[in-house]
């Protein structure tokens, strides 16, 4: 039998499962809408329980909306926690997926998923350490730190930050008054010009708005992390004319403060879009299933 990982891109609105062993080949793929957790994780067990017929399924990988509690110690470790998702509050995930199919699984954020996605086979390849921000409905980031994922207490949350504000901006986020996601995420740009972002023209002053707030981000990140490059994307980041915006804005800020060639010389090649796509979801939970995988492998 053909041994392949398994992937579950768990979103809000759509699951979709897989079974794979790296981008080139993608042997399977259904997708079905996030109801119920009892009904969405039984269509997961049913779906992985039907290619274990065909297949030598030699582990699975989880990429969630979260927040997921990610401390391999707690009582809810792979659960979704406080969630904005009705009825999903408080969901053990991980652990019934695991009774259901007896195999190693792997669960991570939908970010840190894209991350190691990244990492294996996009634009963080031969990245060491590297940053991933990603601008959507939310903000979210993540980092290969030393050759691994970034854990702390739990997964990061880097839309989070303190950012000074613009003029009068007002910001959306429920929680903080001054925070990046409440002034750069999709929806605080369309609270802010009272339009879809998508609707705002390329040459709209909303644009400079928006690089100079993730700008001062990326300075901050950069600052604390040292990251060999920063790959950006999301819905909010296919205005490409953002890309060299934000490259003229980190290096005003930064203002020569680090001297490190790629980043006084390089920018265009420092911060990039990412590389898998619309398939980054996916092959993010396929990259955490080899994860998995290779870390039995190399603890045995
Ligand atoms: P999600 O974050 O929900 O997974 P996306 O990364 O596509 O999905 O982000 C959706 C957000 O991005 C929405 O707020 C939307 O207005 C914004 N967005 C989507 N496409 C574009 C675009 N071409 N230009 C600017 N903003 C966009
Ligand atoms: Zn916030």
């Amino acid at each position: 039998m053909k041994e392949v990982f398994g992937a579950i891109e768990a979103g809000g609105t759509k699951f979709v499962c897989a079974v794979s062993t790296n981008p080139n080949e993608l042997y399977d793929e259904i997708r079905f809408p996030t109801t119920t957790p009892g009904e969405t994780i039984q269509s997961c067990i049913e779906y992985f329980k039907m290619q274990q017929g065909k297949y030598l399924l030699k582990s699975i990988g989880i990429g969630s909306f979260g927040p997921l509690d990610l401390r391999k110690e707690s009582s809810t470790f792979g659960f979704i926690t406080k969630t904005n998702k009705t009825g999903w509050t408080n969901t053990n995930f991980l652990g019934v997926l695991k009774k259901e199919l007896n195999i190693p699984i792997e669960i991570d954020t939908d970010v840190n998923a894209a991350v190691l996605g990244e990492y294996y086979w996009g634009a963080g390849k031969g990245y060491s350490d590297f940053l991933y921000l990603t601008i959507g409905t939310g903000i979210g980031g993540g980092a290969i730190v030393n050759g691994k994922l970034l854990h702390g207490f739990n997964h990061p949350e880097m839309g989070h930050i303190l950012i000074p504000h613009n003029k009068d901006d007002d910001n959306i986020c429920n929680f903080h008054n001054d925070c990046l996601e409440g002034f750069a995420s999709g929806p605080a740009i369309e609270n802010h010009w009272k339009q879809k972002a998508e609707l705002l023209p390329p040459e709209h002053i909303a644009w400079d708005n928006q690089a100079d707030y993730i700008a001062k981000a990326l300075m901050n990140y950069m600052l604390i992390l040292a990251p060999k490059r920063i790959i950006i994307g999301g819905g909010v980041m296919d205005q490409k004319q953002l890309f060299p915006m934000i490259r003229d804005k980190v290096r005003k800020y930064l203002n020569n403060y680090i001297q490190i060639d790629e980043i006084i010389n390089n920018l265009d090649e420092y911060i990039v879009p990412p590389k898998l796509g619309n398939k980054a979801g996916i092959l993010g939970a396929i990259a955490l299933a080899k994860l998995s995988y290779d870390n039995r492998a190399s603890a045995k």
